[in-house]
């Protein structure tokens, strides 16, 4: 018995006026195109196009984002805020205001005493003579709490007939995702039809039985089934959360179908052959000599596993996590190190110019006195040194550092042999694979060394990691102090003010971070500049430096290095200096508007700090009130220094696709699967996932295929 009914719905087509088009179900009908629908013309199936929807099946698995129920009439009295919900009412007020923008506040009542407050923003005159006093309306809309009642912003609504009866849907309504007109209705009209063709359970499934049977798994085409049209009487709370059975049961399809997919991907760099990075060492111990301090057990661990990885004839895909400050240039620099020494180039591409140029610096630094030559590629260089910086890699310079310009087209390496993408959570996996192409030329394909501070939690180092292989920095090296954490209300600002100017009279330097999300670098680089003219004219004995990304690479440099001279007591910068910017000597950081920043930039953010054996401060300021979600962040950030349990809780309170940075890529953007929610899985898919490969390729390529389509490109990059 299945866990959930089907026995609800009916299965036969809708009667409609038109002859149904005659299809070929012996072949499978899942691979027709949308198009053999009735009524789905050719702008129709170009709509569709657009959705990524071509063929039967993709409509099968077009699966509805929520629900809405319109199988009941709630009581107004019933209503609470964050409740959606169907209401059957009497117009009481209307109020038409221009105040601010213009506005229409229609006031509504079951003659229970009570009223709901209907607010439309925008509205056309038809609309605001059709909404008269005594007109009864059905509604549908999310519930929020207003001033004086309870409110629908914008709801759905219907004009009622006098004394008409009301026409209750039977089941709950799929909320789809969809795009520029094209309507709920009509889609799902068209996914109805779909459906009627979804075949029988022998057909359709493409996991084996034994498979299924071994790890519960219940009847594909009742899931999908369930998921489209759920009855009046299945269990809403359940269905919006992705908790229902049906649901859990593609959730699982589709984590699967992703595991292998980057398995796949895996194997097939893996069957590829790249250069053998086995030089004996000499370099690198001349290199270690002259460092001034000694690594770590866990950098010399990392080192050691990166090293017999580079010096397999295989590429090495390899992913080192480890928290801000554990050393991650330091075991870069060992695996470049490996590579020259075996004749080969290295590429180290960073996610910003400001911490490219800081690795340059410390390359630079570290490689001139071995006759290493340190090359720079970034995109803000052109023309001549552009040029002669472009033909040095082509003739074979040994390193070559820069941003993402790397990757772009024109850029030719001689021999290389190993890539190093450092914040590799700022990339996408689809960065990921561009870069990689880049060997794919000649005959080798360079190995690849990815370097994130942002520790992957377990669930998502199986699934969206699950084509690379990881290793973990656990360690920082010895003489850090933790960072004590506040949170100050910004209605203190001058008492902050005055600490920093405290600690710069002890010698103390200090950073004043602004933040602004907004997109605009010109807008950042204003309020950076606000608050500089501020701190300048408090601050009068102290020196107060500015740096945005707006700047020149040279003028930012020419800051950065004031600063670390001790020159500038006080940086205020933009969030350019989130990553990798090290200055030891920095012990205080003012965060504004801290509530605004996502954890994993907060603790970024925070990383420039308590580098050195002075205790640091960091002061997060925040505009009052603080939602809910916004005092959780800061809590956790007075909580702990520990990175990875920051990065669990970022990826708890704000999902992975955020947390990876990917969700623009596609790559991650799951249906119905969501990595937090459904981590208890993840270790089922695995092993369902291994024997699918190694026993069913072909039916793991058709799941591959279904699930994601097009984008399955990758799988054979
Ligand atoms: P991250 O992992 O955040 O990239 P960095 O590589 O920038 O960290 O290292 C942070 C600082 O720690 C740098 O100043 C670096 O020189 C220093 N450092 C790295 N490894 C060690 C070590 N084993 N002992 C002492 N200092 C180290
Ligand atoms: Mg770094």
């Amino acid at each position: 018995m299945s866990p959930w009914r089907v026995d609800s719905f009916s299965l036969t087509p809708m009667a409609t006026s038109k002859p149904r088009p005659i299809i070929d179900t012996t072949a499978d009908p899942g691979h027709l195109p949308v198009a053999t629908l009735g009524g789905v013309g050719p702008a129709l199936a170009e709509t569709f196009a657009r959705l990524g929807l071509h063929r039967v099946q993709d409509l099968w698995f077009h699966l509805p984002l929520r629900y809405e129920d319109r199988t009941r009439i709630t009581p107004l009295r019933d209503l609470r805020p964050g409740m959606r919900a169907q209401v059957v009412a009497t117009v009481e007020a209307v109020e038409k205001g221009f105040r601010y923008r213009p506005q229409l506040k229609v006031a509504i009542g079951d003659g229970a005493m009570e009223t709901l407050l209907l607010r439309f923003f925008h509205f056309n005159r038809a609309q605001a003579e059709q909404l008269r006093v005594g007109v009864r309306l059905l509604c549908y809309g999310e519930v929020r709490q207003g001033n004086s009642s309870l409110e629908m912003v914008h709801p759905q609504y219907q004009r009622l007939a006098e004394n008409a009866d009301i026409a209750l849907d039977e089941r709950l309504s799929p909320v789809y995702p969809t795009t520029e007109g094209l309507g709920q209705k009509r889609l799902a009209g068209v996914i109805d039809k779909a459906l009627q063709l979804l075949p029988q359970d022998a057909q359709l499934e493409l996991i084996p039985p034994s498979l299924c049977a071994e790890h519960g798994l219940t009847s594909l085409r009742e899931a999908l089934l369930y998921v489209h049209r759920p009855p009046a009487d299945a269990r809403l709370d359940q269905l919006m959360l992705g908790r229902h059975p049906a649901q859990q049961r593609l959730a699982f399809e589709e984590l699967l179908t992703q595991h292998m997919s980057l398995k796949r991907l895996r194997a097939a760099v893996r069957e590829r052959r790249a250069p053998k990075l086995n030089g004996k060492g000499a370099l690198r111990k001349r290199w270690l000599d002259a460092l001034p301090f000694r690594l770590t057990a866990a950098q010399q661990r990392v080192i050691k596993e990166v090293s017999a990885d580079i010096a397999q004839p295989h590429p090495m895909l390899r992913l080192v996590q480890g928290d801000v400050g554990s050393g991650k240039t330091a075991v870069a620099c060992a695996a470049a190190l490996a590579a020259v020494e075996s004749g080969y180039q290295v590429a180290l591409m960073a996610p910003t110019e400001l911490l490219a140029e800081q690795h340059l610096r410390n390359f630079r630094h570290w490689l001139e006195p071995l006759n290493i030559s340190v090359e720079w590629l970034a995109g803000k260089q052109q023309g001549k040194a552009r040029q002669q910086a472009m033909r040095r890699v082509a003739e074979g310079a040994s390193i070559v550092i820069g941003t993402h310009a790397l990757m772009q087209e024109g850029v030719e390496f001689a021999r290389l042999g190993l890539v190093i993408v450092d914040e590799q959570h700022r990339f996408g996996v689809q960065q990921r694979l561009a870069l990689r192409d880049k060997g794919l030329e000649g005959e080798l394909v360079p190995h690849q060394l990815v370097l994130t501070a942002t520790p992957i939690p377990r669930t998502l180092a199986m699934s969206a990691y699950a084509d690379l292989d990881i290793s973990a920095i656990d360690e920082l090296p010895p003489g850090r102090t933790p960072v004590q954490t506040i949170a100050i209300s910004n209605a203190r600002r001058i008492e902050v003010i005055e600490r920093i100017h405290a600690a710069c009279v002890e010698g103390r330097q200090v950073y004043w971070v602004c933040t602004l999300i907004e997109e605009s670098e010109q807008l950042r680089a204003q309020a950076a500049e606000a608050a500089h003219a501020e701190l300048t004219h408090a601050l009068v004995d102290c020196r107060v430096g500015l740096i945005h990304g707006r700047m020149k690479p040279k003028e930012k440099q020419a800051v950065m290095d004031t600063f670390k001279s001790g020159e500038l007591a006080v940086l205020v910068a933009t969030t350019v200096i989130e990553v990798g910017v090290d200055v030891p000597n920095a012990s205080l950081m003012v965060i504004e508007n801290s509530e605004r920043l996502g954890l994993s930039q907060l603790h970024q953010l925070r990383g420039r700090v308590g580098r050195g054996a002075i205790a640091s401060n960091c002061v997060l300021l925040y505009q009052p009130p603080l939602g809910q979600l916004a005092q959780e962040r800061l809590q956790v950030m007075r909580e702990t220094n520990d990175g990875f349990r920051i990065a669990e809780k970022d990826l708890e309170l704000r999902g992975p696709g955020e947390v990876l940075g990917t969700r623009q890529t596609g790559q991650l953007s799951f249906r119905m699967a969501d990595l937090t929610r459904d981590a208890h899985l993840l270790p089922a898919v695995q092993r369902v996932g291994e024997q699918m490969l190694a026993e069913y390729p072909e039916q793991a390529g058709r799941l591959i295929e279904r699930w994601i389509g097009g984008a399955a490109r990758y799988a054979n990059a």
